[in-house]
């Protein structure tokens, strides 16, 4: 048995929990728990001018909500900057770094790599960076557990920034020095790091001894057109997918699918047991499509499969109009759990019973009524027959029937095409064309307001 992993999510403060995030805290969580590891948290805080505190209890609370709790206090990577600096200074010391005025040419050649003043022996002053002195012969290589091995020639890598002029450690030495401080055996990151992996391992071999990490560079994540993510175009922090009534344990099932599935092929499964079944060797390195589309249809999976009265308790803080939907969701509980993919989309199923006039989609509207010539004939014949039958289920279908092949509903053996020609019925009634059954929802909405409703869309026609 080898060694219990130790892992760590290390977000910047920057911005909120988005998807890709989320989905690097549950690798490294699926890894760190399948192996009895651990699963720390560090906050890369430093960037003081890019960092907002409010920012870290978002990720944090977003972390606790999917429900992949960390090891331990989160460390604050702020709270190191003076060991930061000791390295830095120790680095100087055994000849690995120097104090540099050097500003690369930033013309159309080749780029420059190494630091003209590397050996002018300057020490700190205005304007002077700590700078990294990179071999200049040889490379650094690491096995990537997804890309496999990656070899960066030193002559590649510029003699880079360690400490700013303004004497705040950069990003990559104090991101290298925690990881060995708090002896990480495992890094899994976004892909977007891998250039800058080399660097890292450039000064921790100048420490001197350390736990050498594993890398393991997650692919990136994409938009239906293959375009990577971004937070400016679309909606991707996780608390945004919470507000819309995503369930944390669907929202977790479905990121473990992006850049990995299970051997079985069976992708809606409980945490359990894609603990067991994941494994990093398997992720992919081609980017993955976040596919929102499926996020809420394997949500629907989730919704369907709670009693009742869980699913009606987890719609309660989505109501907005709590005393009127709440009666008839406790009426039509169970088929409006069949049929929404979000917690949010529950009470849109149920408010046309309440409201005066229910609200119409346009989209729905447009396809069941404006694009269908037999749609009017259909609510004629409809009204006529409903306006006569006793309001009970079976008495309103079967009037309904009658109506459909008057209308021209008529399929190849010659009876009604129900479904078809409820669409239109359904769009007048609810506004929709999804929603509770169709005849149940006559009922509670009663003969007058069913005529009244119909009658409107005629008109509108
Ligand atoms: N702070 C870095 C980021 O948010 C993560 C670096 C790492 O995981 O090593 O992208």
């Amino acid at each position: 048995m080898t060694e219990a992993p130790r892992c760590r999510f290390a977000p910047s403060p920057t911005g909120f929990l988005h998807v890709g995030g989320a989905r690097t805290v549950l690798f490294n969580w699926l890894f760190a728990r399948q192996r009895g590891g651990s699963f720390l948290l560090r906050v890369e805080d430093t960037d003081l001018d890019r960092n907002q505190p409010e920012l870290v209890d978002d990720i944090l609370r977003s972390i606790e909500w999917l429900g992949l709790g960390w090891d331990g206090e989160p460390v604050h990577q702020s709270a190191n900057r003076d060991r930061h600096l000791e390295v830095a200074e120790a680095l100087v010391a055994a000849g690995h770094a120097f104090w540099s005025g050097w500003q690369p040419a930033q013309g159309s050649g080749p780029p420059e790599r190494r630091a003209t003043d590397r050996d002018a022996g300057l020490g700190p002053g205005e304007g002077r960076a700590l700078r990294f002195r990179v071999p200049d012969g040889g490379a650094t290589t690491f096995t990537d557990l997804i890309r496999g091995d990656v070899t960066v020639g030193h002559a590649d890598i510029e003699d880079f920034v360690l400490v700013r002029a303004n004497g705040t450690p950069m990003f990559l030495l104090a991101n290298a020095v925690d990881d060995s401080d708090m002896a990480i055996t495992h890094v899994l990151r976004g892909e977007e790091h891998v250039n800058g992996t080399p660097k890292y391992l450039l000064i921790q071999a100048a420490m001197g001894p350390t736990v050498r990490p594993t890398f393991a560079h997650l692919p990136i994540l994409v938009d239906e057109q293959r375009k990577k993510l971004s937070k400016r175009k679309h909606a991707v922090a996780v608390s945004d997918f919470e507000a819309k009534g995503i369930l944390p344990e669907a929202m977790v099932n479905y990121l473990a699918l992006l850049g990995w599935g299970p051997p079985d092929g069976i992708e809606v499964r409980p945490l359990a047991e894609l603990v067991e079944l994941f494994r990093l060797e398997d992720v992919n390195s081609s980017p993955a499509f976040f596919d929102v589309k499926k996020l809420e249809a394997i949500n629907g999976d989730y919704l369907r499969a709670l009693p009742v009265e869980d699913f009606l308790g987890r719609v309660e803080p989505f109501l907005e109009h709590g005393e009127r939907s709440r009666p008839v969701l406790r009426e039509l509980g169970a088929e409006v759990q069949t049929r929404v993919r979000t917690l949010a989309d529950a009470e849109g199923y149920v408010d046309f019973l309440w409201r005066d006039e229910p609200e119409i989609d346009e989209a729905a509207w447009a396809k069941a009524l404006g694009r269908d010539e037999r749609a009017a004939p259909m609510l004629d014949a409809t009204i006529a027959e409903w306006e006569a039958a006793p309001l009970d289920v079976d008495a309103l279908k079967a009037a309904m029937e009658r109506a459909a092949l008057a209308a021209g509903y008529v399929n190849a053996e010659g009876g009604p095409q129900l479904g078809k020609a409820q669409a239109p019925v359904r769009v007048a009634l609810t506004g929709r064309t999804v929603g509770p059954p169709l005849f149940e929802s006559v009922v509670a909405l009663g003969r007058d307001r069913t005529l009244a409703r119909l009658r409107e869309a005629r008109r509108r026609l």
